[in-house]
């Protein structure tokens, strides 16, 4: 992750990095103090995946998943999420899950991954 400069100490969890000036700022900050670049439309391009169907995962346990992997994608600045849903009842609650936030501007499109319908590519930004 980009946002890392150091391994030891828990604040580091709640910064961030704007990628116009590399400042390094506090994980709530819209506009970077250093130039003014809006730090929640910045992304790098890079897609974060996440697997939320395949170590026997419950639904519940599934939608948590997702909740944690789209805040750390959102602070990692990725532009994509890339969620393995599998078949069945975890694809259905995930995908019903990412229409909500889709409708509440949580999250800008999802969709299948092309024609692999285990597979959900989240637009975050
Ligand atoms: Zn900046």
């Amino acid at each position: 992750m980009r946002h890392r400069i150091d391994t030891r100490g828990e604040w580091l969890i709640f910064m961030k990095e704007c990628l116009e000036c590399h400042f390094i700022v506090g994980d709530k900050t819209r506009y970077c103090p250093k130039c003014d670049a809006d730090l929640r439309q910045q992304s790098d391009g890079s897609t974060l995946t996440v697997d939320v169907a395949h170590s026997g995962q419950t639904k519940e346990e599934a939608l948590e998943q997702l909740r944690s992997a789209l805040f750390n994608s959102a602070r990692a600045h990725n532009q994509f999420l890339r969620v393995i849903v599998g078949t069945g009842l975890i694809s259905e609650a995930v995908y019903t899950r990412l229409v909500h936030l889709k409708r509440s501007g949580r999250i800008k499109s999802f969709d299948y991954e092309g024609s692999n319908r285990g597979s959900i590519m989240v637009r975050g930004r």
